[in-house]
């Protein structure tokens, strides 16, 4: 793949607050926000800051090993997320990217499965929605918001530069 979208921390800054825009617009404000890591991570704190919501978890996915090298399954990393901390609660899980969206339907598997497990003991169920920077046509999974679609290989700004060594 030589063709490359590039996103600036400008873009970045103006992505963000145009996606918080949209879900604030579309009426519906989360209580915590889950940002899948590490991509989702800085997306995920501006759109915390952008919409005033303080509460945030992580869960750790690792899937690609490379530009568009995976491996067979995206998996849970370690520290894993008390998931019952989100009973009843309105989630919204961020990502920078839907590409797949392999990883992105795992974290909403996990939240709604255990959403459902309560539906047999007395807890409200969660609502999980999800929010990206990014979608592709592919992506297995339609996010409920994305600020843009492509189906290139994105350049992120915190993941272009070379990784600091002494
Ligand atoms: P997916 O499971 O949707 O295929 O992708 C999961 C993760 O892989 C994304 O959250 C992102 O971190 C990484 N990824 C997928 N596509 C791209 C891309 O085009 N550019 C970059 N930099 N990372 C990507």
């Amino acid at each position: 793949q030589s063709e490359r979208e590039t996103l600036t921390w400008q873009g970045f800054g103006d992505g963000t607050r145009e996606l918080t825009r949209d879900i604030v617009q579309s009426g519906w404000i989360p209580d915590l926000i889950i940002a899948v890591a590490r991509g989702g991570l800085l997306p995920a704190g501006a759109i915390s800051y952008a919409l005033g919501v303080k509460t945030i978890g992580t869960m750790n996915v690792e899937f690609y090993t490379g530009v568009g090298q995976t491996l067979a399954e995206p998996r849970l990393l370690p520290p894993l997320m008390d998931v019952s901390s989100i009973d009843g609660k309105r989630v919204l899980v961020v990502d920078d990217v839907a590409d797949s969206g392999r990883t992105l339907k795992m974290v909403m598997d996990v939240i709604n499965l255990h959403g459902l497990s309560l539906d047999f003991g007395t807890t409200i169920p969660v609502e999980a929605r999800c929010a990206v920077i990014y979608k592709k046509p592919r992506s297995v999974i339609n996010p409920d918001y994305a600020w843009r679609s492509t189906d290139k290989w994105i350049n992120f700004p915190w993941s272009t530069l070379p990784v600091i060594r002494a």
